[in-house]
Order: structure tokens, then C-alpha cells, then sequence
């Protein structure tokens, strides 16, 4: 999709509908919804391209920004000499992680293993050619690259905008940002983990689902924190 907008229709003050217009390489279109979820990013800096309009009340951008990382998928030899061990054959270790420190240019070095292994599958041992998964904060340079390989055939380069710039004064965005329009990454601001927009994802599909059928004693249940503390 190249550019998205959309926009609240409305019958005597009540919401509808929701209407998106889109536009692709094949041209434009128009979309009618019931319910929406957002499952994107809505912060400037993460620039989903999405708009809204007529909105009443209106709401932009959210506030916020996210954080940088370039992965670099690094087909290669590790430099274990860098690490302290001359010796690779008695390098120990699958992945070197790092705290924050300034003058340090990479955040994480770790062996990548396939997702589906075999019965017979065996990690790479730091002596041979692996494939590695570098986190840092701006992009590697050559020189860089040549200190934590001892050479390699291919890096592969991708900037992720990849959590939310933390600190401890913001709260959390608004889960409904209209009436049954939801927003799901607004919990990567309590924790940014697949796990965590699965948690989003299933607690918006209730929400929708007891909001559409008018239960709302379903919804924000005084009791609830008691009832799961005591029922073990
Ligand atoms: C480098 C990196 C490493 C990570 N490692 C881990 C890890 O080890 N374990 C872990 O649990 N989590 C990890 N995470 C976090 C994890 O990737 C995220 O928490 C998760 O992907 C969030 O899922 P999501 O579906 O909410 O958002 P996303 O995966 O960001 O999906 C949003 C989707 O919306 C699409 N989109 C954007 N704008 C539009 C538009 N206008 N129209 C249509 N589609 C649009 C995007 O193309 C994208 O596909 C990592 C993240 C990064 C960046």
C-alpha cells in the first residue's frame, strides 16, 4: 500500500463506520469497516503513512519516538582474538551482549541458528564460518566489521526503528481511539516483545468482541484482579 487514509463516518453523533481510502500501484480504492485495530506504529518516526481524518475528537500522530538499531547478518569468521581468546577453538561462547557504553560502536554479537533444526544439526563452532546477528546503533563500518570478523563473505544490512524510546514519566497511548477503533502497539510502551502484541492482540479481540455485543459488564470488571487472585 502507498498512501492510507481514514476517516470516520458519522450519523446523528454516532460513529458508523469507518472508511478507508488507499492508494496501491494498481490504483486507488475505498474500504467500509465495522471495527478496526491498528497494528502499527502510529509515532512520526516509525511513519506508517497512515492519516486520519474527520475525526471528532481528532487525534494525529501519537507522541513518542522509537528507538534506532541496524542488524547486520554477518556471514563470516568471529574474531575471538577481540574477545580474548587467540584460540578460537576455545572461544565459549554463542553470544557476547554488551551495556550501554558510548565509545562501544556494537550492542550484541550472537551465532544465528535456523529456526527448523535437525535431529543431526550442530551450532557452528567459532573455528568455522557461521552466520552472526550484529546489533549497534548506527550502521558498521568496513574497519568495524573487520574487528569483530576475522573476514567474512557477506553482511547484510537492515535500520530497524526497533522499541519505543523509553523513560519514566510517559504512560501508556490509549488502547481505543474511537469508538470500536483499537490500537495495539501501544503496550510495546510496557514492553516491546512478540509476546506482548500477542497479549495486545488477544485482549483487543475481547474488547471488541463484548464492546460490539453491548456487554459491558464484560468490560473493565471491578472484581476481576480479586476473582484471578483467588481462584488457584
Ligand atoms: C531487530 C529486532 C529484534 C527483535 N528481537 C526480538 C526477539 O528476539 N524477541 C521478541 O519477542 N521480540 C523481538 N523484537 C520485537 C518484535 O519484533 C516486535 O515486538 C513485534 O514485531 C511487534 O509486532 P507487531 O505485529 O505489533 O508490529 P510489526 O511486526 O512492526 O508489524 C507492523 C506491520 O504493519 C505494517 N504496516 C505499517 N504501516 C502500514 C500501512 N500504512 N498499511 C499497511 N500495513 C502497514 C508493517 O509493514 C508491518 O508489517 C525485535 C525487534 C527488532 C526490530
Amino acid at each position: 500500500m502507498k498512501r492510507s487514509h481514514w476517516r470516520s463516518i458519522y450519523t446523528s453523533g454516532e460513529v458508523l463506520q469507518y472508511q478507508l481510502n488507499f492508494t496501491t500501484a494498481s490504483g486507488t480504492g475505498l474500504e467500509l469497516y465495522d471495527i478496526v485495530v491498528l497494528a502499527t506504529p502510529l509515532q512520526a518516526s516509525v511513519g506508517s503513512g497512515l492519516r486520519f481524518r474527520d475525526f471528532e475528537p481528532s487525534f494525529d500522530e501519537l507522541p513518542g519516538s522509537y528507538h534506532g538499531t541496524v542488524a547486520t547478518i554477518v556471514h563470516g569468521y568471529l574474531n575471538t582474538s577481540f574477545f580474548g581468546f587467540p584460540d578460537p577453538r576455545l572461544f565459549p561462547f554463542a553470544s557476547v551482549l554488551t551495556t550501554e557504553t558510548p565509545s562501544l560502536f556494537f550492542n550484541s554479537v550472537a551465532s544465528v541458528c535456523p529456526v527448523n533444526i535437525s535431529a543431526g544439526f550442530r551450532r557452528k563452532q567459532p573455528q568455522e564460518a557461521g552466520v552472526y546477528k550484529v546489533f549497534s546503533p548506527r550502521s558498521l563500518d568496513k574497519p568495524q566489521l573487520k574487528t569483530l570478523f576475522r573476514s567474512y563473505y557477506s553482511a547484510q544490512v537492515t535500520e530497524w526503528q526497533a522499541y519505543p524510546q523509553y523513560g519514566s514519566s510517559q504512560g501508556l497511548p490509549p488502547v481505543e481511539l474511537h469508538p470500536n477503533l483499537y490500537y495495539l502497539n501501544g503496550i510495546e510502551w510496557a514492553g516491546s516483545a512478540m509476546e506482548m502484541s500477542s497479549v495486545a492482540a488477544k485482549n483487543i479481540a475481547l474488547l471488541a468482541y463484548h464492546r460490539w455485543n453491548k456487554q459491558t459488564d464484560m468490560v473493565d470488571q471491578k472484581d476481576l484482579m480479586h476473582r484471578i487472585k483467588t481462584e488457584l
